[in-house]
């Protein structure tokens, strides 16, 4: 018999079961002495998740007494094998923190110290605020006359660590109160993610999941440092160069996974798609694309319409007025039966793949180098390398990012990366896709249940004053396609929203009534609500009050120094955290007399992860659950139950007093109390009346088996569709699964199918059917992910249960795309259907040798007297500056300063620059330096290193800084956050900031206040 380390401890006594060891055969002598010895002898042994990167490091967390005593790695995890970073290593440290919030604490307005409260004290006079608010400021028509039913006054921000039954219990609320100021920590690291990948594939996740890279033959880092910020993916790309693998990191700094790479090349910060583009080219210049998947699975054949050209840097279609592109004249050409006019020999003009060719002919290596600062040897090393994988028995996988992410052009950098993942055929494979390395645990999660103002749960967009109807709504959100092979999976969409609008309000959701579509709050179309303009609108006086669980924006978004000012013109504050930050005592940072700042604040002690149950979703969409494993610290509550407390005492003020638009609260399906296990079955699902599906009958309120079985006549619920199937009559909650169970052609591939549950669908790779010919034959036999075999699928869930392709009955295998095909050309983006390499918003450059336009046309621009840019080269700020995280903080750094180990190895901010600079600057390592940008300075110790070189852009000598940004004022010493220097600049399709690259100057501090 064969017991697993995991197994092992619990026989040893620290499981609840201690089963004697004698009845294995083993000598027990030897290991109860140990027993004995461990401390964590009778403690209680539970599973819980480490909170920070979406790595997502299962944990074995013991408990006694009621205190967490130990917690280590939890080796049946497959993802970690029981490894843990530093980060995951301090979760005992920072649980048990003599720092934790225990207590509300309110901040009454102009007070200059917080007093403690109780909860009912608290929350009573949180309910009030709400409603007084709302009452005042609901607006149910916008100025054109269209009903809207909304609140602007008041915002909601945060919430990306919560699991995924707090996200939706969270939402519900926020949309019942008609909250439109909506955004989350997704905004600010990974949301041009969704619209990238999802333009290219069909959804907005990472394709394949983190062992799979251990299949690769080639990984291209770009814009991630993931031996640092996301370690254990680091555990799967060493597996992979121990099997020969080439590893490349393109960074603008040397970093360990330079170290642990085949080798690194420096680029200049935003100028990835240059190098990208230049790397399309080299594909199709020496056909080294993949012709037969190129073929049969993009849309390389689609015939662009007559209206479609590109001029000097602007696609077709370009509104001067407006700032934003007609998409019309991105269309494809049509047949009389609206089928998209093809040519398979890949002859026509207009064919994509000859206008992407026609497009990225620009990209030659002389240019791509001197913008880039790659050298040309460097360049063709890089494109020799990874396009080697563009053969049917070879795979590829790209992985980023906020490197990415975080520019003006954040989604087109990774439309690049998905562009060259169909010309090679990387897509749907063992060992290819695109690796999408998301921030905060639960970001995945929280993202698919839509804490971002333009969803709803399961990626709908939220309705808009456009469309005052649900028939309106869903005609204008549910495609049609006229080809019978294409699946086109999203003309289930009214399905999916009748059951969340059921799940919402229940009995009260009527066919008549158009399933409460009344209710939930419209935008007008075009506005933007994301955190850029909530603090804009707020520093402008437009914005009253909010609501921050888990967030720190007055340390983590760009140029601070106007939030934190926005954030003082707040009259009230509600505030959940797990420790002070720079957000929750905003009111007293260095330099502001508390006096005079008005704001009411009720700070709210949030539980910490291991102190509660619930699922979070890693980046690899596994749905996983975590339990509690200990009470939460003092008078801590988890979120949940935060949540719903707020809403049930809105909603009894509204009931027994009236106000504003009682509806959407009053006839909200909401539960009275949190319970993480039910709320995970309304996420799934259940009929609201006896069901027969597949010959067995459900009754009202049985689980719904799948989201293939839910239905838009009001007889099933789902909270979010794309979860409908984890959580069944049958099986139960598949979240809590931790089979290891494989077939011999699963474990190939490091397939562990039973272990937790994914979606869609418990699908662990998708586009798994581009991964096979025609006929349903493997490309790669060795490491086949799916077969059609006597009749069936085996291997991993299909992306779609239809034939192969070639047979009777056979569909295309890109089923969330209308036409059934990944999309080289991508019609649906704001900036244009290819990556186009601009500028940076503030550039060194005073020129783009790719085009007359310097910027991304549409990129969003914040206007106020606080958002200032610098010209193009501008002299007074001659230096590129780029931000990143480190190993031992997470993001804001505003958990993990708690951490007396992690804040020992990294305590303050600091420069990271050449010693090319430091000489031309009289810097010497250690020095202390200020850092300046056109909106304002910061303080930080010069590092002096060799991992910084100065760049050649295009002949003069440039030069990049590198500073972390995860410190803050609250701990003494740290010094301060970067984002006092950074730009309010937004990328057009999801108004990421433009973190990235900006221009700042640094010279030696005369006088030391901060560090
Ligand atoms: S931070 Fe990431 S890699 Fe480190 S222990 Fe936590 S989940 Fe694992």
């Amino acid at each position: 018999m064969s017991v697993s380390r995991r197994g092992f401890i619990k026989l040893l006594g620290a499981g609840t079961a201690a089963l004697g060891l004698s009845r294995l055969g083993i000598d027990l002598s030897p290991t109860q002495a140990y027993a004995a010895g461990l401390k964590i002898e009778g403690a209680k042994e539970s599973i819980s998740i480490c909170p920070f990167c979406s790595c997502c490091c299962n944990v074995l967390v013991h408990a006694k007494d009621g205190k967490i005593i130990n917690v280590e790695g939890d080796p049946d995890y497959p993802v970690s094998g029981g490894g843990l970073c530093a980060k995951g290593a301090s979760l005992k440290s920072l649980h048990n923190s003599p720092e934790r919030l225990t207590k509300p604490l309110y901040r009454a307005p102009g007070a200059t110290k917080w007093v403690e409260k109780d909860w009912d004290w608290m929350m009573e006079r949180i309910a009030k605020r709400i409603k007084n608010q709302r009452d005042r400021d609901f607006k149910a028509k916008n100025a054109s006359g269209a009903v809207v039913n909304r609140l602007e006054s008041v915002f909601h921000l945060g919430s990306s660590q919560v699991s995924n039954e707090e996200a939706a219990v969270l939402h519900q609320m926020i949309r019942a109160f008609g909250i439109v100021h909506f955004d989350h920590q997704a905004r600010i690291c990974h949301s041009p993610s969704v619209p990238a990948l999802a333009e290219c594939f069909g959804r907005g996740a990472m394709t394949n999941h983190y062992s799979d890279l251990g299949n690769s033959d080639a990984v291209l880092i770009m814009g991630s440092n993931c031996a640092e910020h996301h370690p254990m993916t680091f555990r799967w790309i060493n597996m992979a160069k121990e099997k020969g693998a080439v590893v490349v990191h393109v960074d603008p700094k040397f970093s360990r996974t330079s170290a642990r790479s085949s080798y690194h090349v420096p680029i200049r910060s935003g100028t990835d798609i240059a190098m990208l583009g230049g790397m399309i080219k080299y594909i199709l210049d020496n056909k080294k694309y993949f012709e037969e998947f190129v073929v049969n699975y993009t849309n390389a054949s689609f015939l662009v319409g007559e209206k479609y050209s590109f001029k000097d840097g602007m696609f077709a279609g370009f509104d001067a007025a407006k700032g934003t592109y007609d998409k019309g004249a991105w269309a494809f050409e049509k047949d009389e039966k609206g089928l998209v006019k093809r040519d398979r020999t890949l002859k026509h003009p207009r064919c994509v793949i000859n206008v992407m060719r026609e497009h990225y002919s620009r990209y030659d290596l002389d240019k791509v180098s001197s913008v880039t600062g790659v050298s040309k040897a460097d360049l063709l090393r890089v494109y020799e390398d990874f396009s080697a994988t563009g053969k049917p028995n070879k795979a590829g996988a790209f992985v980023y990012a906020l490197g990415w992410t975080q520019h003006s052009v954040g989604v087109q950098n990774i439309r690049a990366s998905g562009l060259i993942q169909q010309l090679l055929g990387n897509v749907g494979v063992a060992g290819g896709g695109i690796a999408a390395l998301r921030g905060e645990p639960n970001v995945q999660g929280t993202t698919d249940h839509a804490l971002l103002y333009g969803y709803l749960p399961g990626y709908h967009s939220t309705p808009t004053a456009k469309y005052q109807s649900l028939g309106e709504y869903l005609k204008a959100y549910t495609p049609k396609s006229a080809d019978p092979m294409s699946v086109n999976w999203w003309q289930n969409r009214p399905k999916y929203v009748v059951s969340l609008l059921k799940s919402w309000y229940g009995d009260n959701a009527t066919k008549d009534n158009d399933f409460g579509y009344s209710w939930v709050p419209k935008m007008d179309p075009g506005e933007d609500y994301s955190h850029l303009y909530i603090f804009d609108r707020m520093y402008k006086d437009q914005i009253k009050g909010g609501l921050c669980f888990g967030h720190n924006p007055c340390q983590s978004v760009p140029n601070s120094n106007k939030v934190r000012k926005a954030w003082d013109k707040l009259d009230w504050l509600v505030i959940g955290e797990v420790f002070h930050n720079e957000t929750t005592d905003n009111w007293r940072r260095p330099g502001v007399d508390p006096k005079k700042i008005k704001t009411e604040v009720f700070l709210l002690p949030s539980a910490y992860r291991a102190e509660k149950a619930g699922t979070i979703s890693n980046s690899g969409r596994w749905h996983m659950w975590h339990y509690k494993c200990a009470e939460p610290l003092g008078k801590s509550r988890n979120m949940g139950e935060m949540f719903v407390e707020i809403m049930n005492r809105v909603r009894d003020l509204y009931l027994k007093d009236g106000g504003a638009f009682p509806e959407p609260i009053t006839k909200a399906d909401y539960p009275k109390t949190f319970d993480a296990e039910a709320v995970a079955k309304r996420i799934n699902g259940v009929f609201t009346r006896e069901t027969t599906v597949g010959g067995k009958t459900y009754q009202r309120g049985q689980c719904v088996p799948g989201f293939p079985n839910l239905k838009d006549d009001g007889s099933t619920t789902s909270m979010n569709w794309l979860y409908c199937g984890g959580f069944t009559e049958e099986a139960g909650n598949l979240a809590k699964r931790r089979d290891l169970a494989q077939t011999p052609m699963q474990a190939k591939i490091h397939l562990f199918p039973k272990f937790a549950w994914a979606w869609p669908m418990d699908r662990r790779i998708l586009y798994n059917r581009a991964s096979v010919d025609v006929n349903g034959k493997p490309y790669n036999p060795d490491k086949a992910v799916i077969e059609w075999k006597d009749g069936k699928w085996v291997g991993d869930v299909p992306d779609g249960g239809q034939p192969p392709m070639a047979m009777k009955d056979g569909v295309y295998p890109f089923i969330m795309h209308t036409e059934g095909h990944s999309q080289l050309f991508g019609p649906g983006r704001e900036d244009g259907p290819f990556p186009e390499h601009y500028e940076p918003a503030e550039t060194p450059l005073t020129v783009n040798p790719f085009s007359a336009q310097m910027h991304n046309p549409v990129m969003k621009v914040i206007k106020s007297d606080m958002d200032k840019l610098a010209e193009h080269g501008d002299p007074r700020f001659p230096i590129v500056l780029t931000t990143y995280s480190l190993t031992e903080h997470w993001c804001s750094g505003s958990e993990t300063r708690n951490g007396p180990a992690l804040l020992e190895a990294e305590p303050q901010q600091y420069i990271e620059m050449s010693h090319e600079l430091a000489k031309e600057k009289g810097v010497k390592n250690g020095d202390v330096v200020i850092v300046e940008s056109l909106r304002g300075k910061t303080q930080a110790v010069a590092m002096v290193t060799v991992r910084v070189k100065p760049f050649t852009i295009m002949g003069k000598t440039t030069h990049l800084v590198g500073m972390p940004f995860c410190f803050g004022w609250t701990k003494p010493k740290c010094g301060d956050t970067t984002n006092r220097v950074t730009v309010s600049i937004g990328d057009p399709n999801t108004s990421i900031p433009e973190y990235k690259a900006c221009l700042v100057n640094v010279y030696k501090a005369t006088k030391v206040t901060e560090l």
